[in-house]
């Protein structure tokens, strides 16, 4: 799958999802019931992890933040829309999860693995759709990562946060406008406009953890995945093409220099409270792997 144009001309004689689930199954070897049961397992794979990490009995390894999805869940709600609040909290308490080494479908990736169920699990719960229904989602999504991927990269390291999380955003923009029984022409547009407005976003982990500013990350994507799917779903254009836009995320994020790729040097890892936190957790590391050795 390399180019969503293409999947938009060859759905105009079906849907974005028979396209997808078709060259998935071609590129796999299987069936297309098999290609669905396996999207299946990656649904309700979501569903449980987010259901553990709710749960009274889930602990958080995270170092510098914890418990920001459940209090945001639980705070009143002021400026957000019901289900645009729970995809945020959801995304955050997932983000989490995947820093305390929990079990998540990296989709696209572990650092931005709370967009994509935190958008669709939350829709689920507050639109009352079908199962099935949300797999087609997922698989919609699917599509759309496979040619960013393909075209550009999902890796942060390669190519900055708008590689990870904002694949994130436009998968699961793609997944809502499928869902709202958007055409594919739609979709394609969802797809664009969420990665322009995340366009050169920098990989900045500090002290290397995936949790500050990667889970609110997350929630930045979940929240921007809505309003790129209702602009398109409005009949909003985007002007420049989604696989233009694509490759202009590839060719920015080439150009991005190492110190904003992963590597904790630049960004807000490179801040005066990012380095102190970052020196804190080297000796602490260092202090435990002396008295690890004298014992
Ligand atoms: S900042 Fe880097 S590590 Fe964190 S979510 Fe974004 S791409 Fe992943």
């Amino acid at each position: 799958m390399n180019s969503i144009e293409e999947i938009v001309k060859e759905a105009e004689s079906s849907s974005f999802f028979d396209v997808v689930l078709k060259k998935n199954s071609e590129l796999t070897g299987k069936t297309p019931d098999d290609t669905v049961e396996f999207f299946k397992k990656i649904w309700f794979t979501m569903k449980d992890s987010l259901r553990r990490a709710l749960s009274p009995e889930f602990k958080s390894s995270a170092i510098l933040v914890k418990g920001d999805g459940k209090r945001f869940l639980g705070s009143e709600g002021l400026f957000l829309s019901p289900v645009v609040k729970k995809a945020v909290g959801y995304a955050m308490v997932i983000g989490e999860a995947n820093a305390s080494m929990c079990r998540i479908v990296a989709f696209p990736t572990a650092g931005a693995s709370g967009t994509v169920p935190g958008v669709l699990i939350a829709y689920q719960e507050e639109f009352g759709e079908r199962d099935e229904r949300m797999i087609e989602g997922l698989v919609v999504a699917s599509g759309v990562g496979a040619v960013i991927g393909n075209r550009a990269t999902l890796s942060g390291a390669e190519g900055g946060c708008q590689a990870e999380c904002g694949a994130a955003a436009a998968m699961a923009a793609a997944a809502l406008v499928h869902l709202n029984n958007g055409s594919p022409s739609m979709i394609q547009h969802a797809v664009a406009i969420a990665l322009k407005n995340i366009m050169g976003l920098v990989c900045d982990p500090v002290a290397g953890l995936v949790e500050v500013p990667c889970i609110k990350r997350n929630a930045m994507a979940a929240s921007l995945a809505f309003l790129s799917s209702e602009l398109a779903l409005s009949g909003i254009k985007s002007v420049i093409p989604a696989d233009e836009v694509i490759d202009a995320m590839g060719n920015v994020g080439r150009k991005l220099p190492e110190e904003l790729r992963e590597t904790a040097l630049g960004g807000v890892a490179a801040t005066p409270t990012g380095r102190r936190i970052a020196k804190k957790l080297t000796r602490m590391r260092n202090k435990f792997l002396k008295n690890s050795k004298s014992d």
